[in-house]
């Protein structure tokens, strides 16, 4: 008889675990939106436009992702803690910012508990919690308890934007006639140097050229040798030098002493140029055959590449392997912030309440 009793009684423990579960959950609110989420629906369609326009302006001048988000209540979402650490766990949830520079901003306004955030990433420091306290108990707050809470957080947003990246949002350009002429005197900078430096390398490179042609000391007796001429010189070079030459990556100067036949070679690399040094024969005259990727990269593992070369002298043949390291997430694309991986903070800010 009691045995009809224990299947009911499974299935209401489990519905309670699992409910009681769903209480306690601690969610975020979801980030639809990179610039603008207003769940607690304070600004009209047109007003979140607008803020969202002033934020990708402040991220295509500064590169800096901030974001408004407005919730009814903390609790909506299972949260127990403060506003501040509420703040600090959402940004780094969300991961707003660059990841190294960690510049994020998030502007957080929670309507039924009556109070909000500016929360900022790690990278700015204590630096602007002053003066975002500021902005928030002289601009914000005080429209706040008017109820106009859309003028509240336009002007806030403004604010925040002068205090982060050092101008209004419509300012940007103000000083392109002083950029103009930075970007100008820049130009002709570059420009007398492009003209001047070719001529000096030109002088220096015929200076060089010369004195390194010019005839030499023989070692052995001391009288001077002349240099062999380019097309006889091959005779005194060996077939590893000729490729060399050949290849245009090292080229030789050969000098002989009339007297004793000594000979001086004097080889100089080449700057520019493909062979690399042979392993096998010691000579520049290895060439890549080109690379393949043999694993390719994904999110989870690296991967792998092979270079072939082969020598144009030895004919040796070598493959030299490289890690192709992981494909990083990029958090900038998608809806919002895509989670983790971004900017992170470390309570930085400033709060109020109304
Ligand atoms: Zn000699
Ligand atoms: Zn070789």
């Amino acid at each position: 008889m009691m045995g009809r009793f224990v299947r009911p009684i499974l299935v209401i423990l489990l519905w309670l675990a699992v409910s009681v579960q769903s209480v306690t959950a601690q969610t975020y609110p979801q980030d639809r939106d990179p610039y603008v989420n207003d769940y607690a629906d304070l600004l009209t369609p047109t007003q979140e436009q607008e803020i969202a326009a002033k934020l990708a302006d402040l991220r295509k001048n500064r590169d800096i992702e901030m974001t408004v988000l407005t919730i009814t209540r903390r609790s909506d979402y299972g949260q127990t803690v403060t506003n501040e650490a509420f703040a600090t766990n959402l940004f780094n949830s969300w991961g707003i910012g660059d990841r190294n520079r960690n510049d994020g901003v998030l502007f957080l306004v929670s309507r039924q508990d009556r109070d909000m955030r500016i929360e900022i990433g790690s990278g700015y420091g204590r630096t602007k919690d002053d003066a975002l306290k500021k902005i928030i108990d002289r601009v914000i707050i005080p429209k706040f308890r008017l109820n106009t809470y859309d003028a509240g957080i336009i002007e806030g947003v403004d604010h925040t934007i002068r205090e982060i990246a050092g101008v209004w949002p419509d300012q940007y350009n103000a000083n392109q006639l002083t950029r103009w002429w930075t970007d100008l005197r820049i130009w002709a900078g570059g420009f007398i140097f492009a003209i001047f430096v070719p001529i000096g390398g030109l002088i220096w490179r015929a200076y060089h050229a010369a004195k390194r042609r010019a005839p030499r000391r023989c070692p052995v007796d001391g009288s001077w040798m002349p240099r062999v001429l380019d097309e006889y010189e091959h005779k005194h070079l060996t077939t590893g030098q000729q490729k060399e030459e050949d290849l245009h990556s090292v080229e030789y100067d050969v000098w002989i002493c009339r007297q004793c036949d000594h000979v001086t070679i004097k080889g100089k690399k080449r700057w520019i140029t493909s062979q690399k040094l042979c392993k096998g024969c010691g000579y520049k005259t290895l060439e890549s055959e080109g690379s393949i990727v043999t694993e390719a990269p994904t999110r989870y593992s690296s991967g792998e590449s092979r270079t072939d070369f082969q020598c144009n002298h030895c004919k040796e043949r070598y493959s030299v392997f490289k890690v192709l390291p992981k494909i990083s997430d990029n958090n900038s694309s998608g809806g919002g912030f895509s989670g983790g991986g971004g900017g992170s903070s470390s309570g930085g800010g400033a709060s109020g309440s109304w």
